[in-house]
């Protein structure tokens, strides 16, 4: 099918956030690990193409993300949506910017908009200003990110040093007026030749209107939650035929394995949890992986009944994660563990696991490498941004889920297994 939207990501968990939110329309949603090295076949509708591309230095993030555009409009879309996260990480010498110039020049477009706003998990814009909850974005925690540290509220301020034209606010007041009103305001702004245009968006009804006002703009750029309302948007005007919905969800043998390389607060809570219902537990050490290997937890898992779902995890409090990372390094502990787990995915699905449940942003992304996993079908969430998904591994079909760290209520990995057992 003729993909209708076609999306870029700067990270891996943004794009399966983003798929998500448009998959919750019941419309096909694809995922791609990077640009595809094939021409596009077999496309969906809505086509995201995950890269990592968030803290890669302007020149690279330009490249990869010109190549994911010149993929996508091979895949027949003529609307385009760059996400980035919603507290805008992106410094002085960031690359949204220059990304989204990139992309507009290559489409022949004069203006998009930014809007980072997610209502639903705090992330609010007014008068250009973002806000993290109540707080404004530098004096949220975001000021001391290690990679992205945040010391200027306001996107206009923040956006300007990385582009070459002029850039300008819709507020929310105008956003208040409804779609006519803000579609009218970004004309004036065209005009007077203001090409970025950040938009205000403090709930869920300000997106619905900017959707509706910038649907058919060839590149809208923002977080997750502005894309979420366009699907319906194009189903509704027939821009998506009726028949894009979902297919039937493919029947998934039972056979499970749950791996956890995640140490947030609530992946820690999630294995406490698990454990206390009895499921089968593997802890893994990194001093203890350093002189023994993989070998002791690949026994194991060849000697479980996987049909019990039985978790492998690294996942430990700070205190424990500290030590292991003084004794072996930072890099190196991360290494070790999510190498492992990456190696126990494997193991588990040739002994026969067909759903894989993973904890972690950076462990999925290892785990998704061995499994030599390059596209996956967005099927139903089990959390708020934390969707099953479908692939292909080793010649057979698979489940998986990927969460990142604090996503997921302490039940996760049950609620996960429950609700795949219930489609
Ligand atoms: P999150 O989504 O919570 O950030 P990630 O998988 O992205 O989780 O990051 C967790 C990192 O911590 C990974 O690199 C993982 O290998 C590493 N890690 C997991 N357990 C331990 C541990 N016990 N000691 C040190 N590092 C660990």
């Amino acid at each position: 099918m003729t993909t209708v939207l076609g999306c870029i990501a700067d990270d891996f968990t943004g794009a399966t956030d983003l798929a998500g939110l448009l998959a919750r329309s019941g419309v096909r949603v694809s995922l791609r690990i990077g640009v595809p090295s094939e021409p596009p076949q077999d496309t969906g509708p809505f086509e995201v193409i995950a890269l990592k591309s968030r803290t890669a230095p302007v020149h690279e993030a330009v490249a990869e993300t010109r190549a994911a555009l010149a993929w996508l409009r091979a895949a027949g879309a003529q609307r385009f949506f760059w996400k980035y996260c919603s507290t805008f990480d992106s410094t002085e010498d960031g690359n949204i910017g220059p990304v989204a110039e990139a992309l507009m020049d290559d489409l022949g477009t004069e203006q998009t908009i930014y809007c980072p706003a997610f209502p639903e998990n705090g992330r609010s814009i007014f008068m250009g200003n973002l806000f993290v909850g109540q707080q404004p974005l530098a004096e949220s925690p975001m000021k001391d990110h290690p990679l992205t540290p945040m010391r200027d509220s306001n996107l206009m301020r923040l956006l300007s040093p990385q582009v070459t034209r002029p850039v300008g606010l819709a507020d929310r007041l105008t956003v208040a007026r409804g779609a006519p009103a803000l579609r009218a305001r970004l004309d004036a702004l065209k005009e007077e030749g203001v090409a970025h245009v950040v938009v205000d968006a403090v709930a869920d009804e300000d997106l619905t209107i900017i959707a509706q006002a910038c649907r058919d703009m060839p590149l809208m750029t923002g977080g997750s939650a502005v894309a979420m309302p366009l699907p319906a948007l194009y189903l509704a005007d027939g821009t998506l035929p009726a028949g894009a919905t979902k297919g039937q969800t493919p029947d998934i043998a039972r056979e499970t394995i749950v791996l956890s390389g995640s140490c947030s607060a609530m992946t820690n809570a999630q294995v406490a949890a698990y454990i206390a219902q009895g499921a089968p537990a593997y802890q893994l050490d990194p001093l203890t992986l350093s002189q023994t290997g993989a070998a002791p937890v690949l026994d194991w898992i060849a000697a479980q009944d996987l049909g019990a779902a039985p978790l492998v995890y690294a996942t430990a409090d700070a205190q424990s994660v500290k030590s292991a990372q003084e004794a072996l390094g930072v890099v190196q502990a991360g290494v070790l563990v999510e190498q492992t787990l990456a190696a126990c995915a494997v193991a588990a699905r040739d002994a026969g696991a067909r759903r894989v449940i993973v904890a972690g942003g950076e462990t999925s992304g290892a785990v998704t490498q061995a499994l030599g996993v390059t596209q996956l079908d967005i099927g139903a969430e089990i959390a708020p941004g934390v969707p099953w998904t479908f692939c292909r591994s080793g010649g057979h079909q698979i489940a998986l889920t990927l969460k990142s760290g604090n996503f997921g209520a302490p039940t996760f990995f049950r609620d996960a297994q429950d609700r795949l057992d219930a489609l």
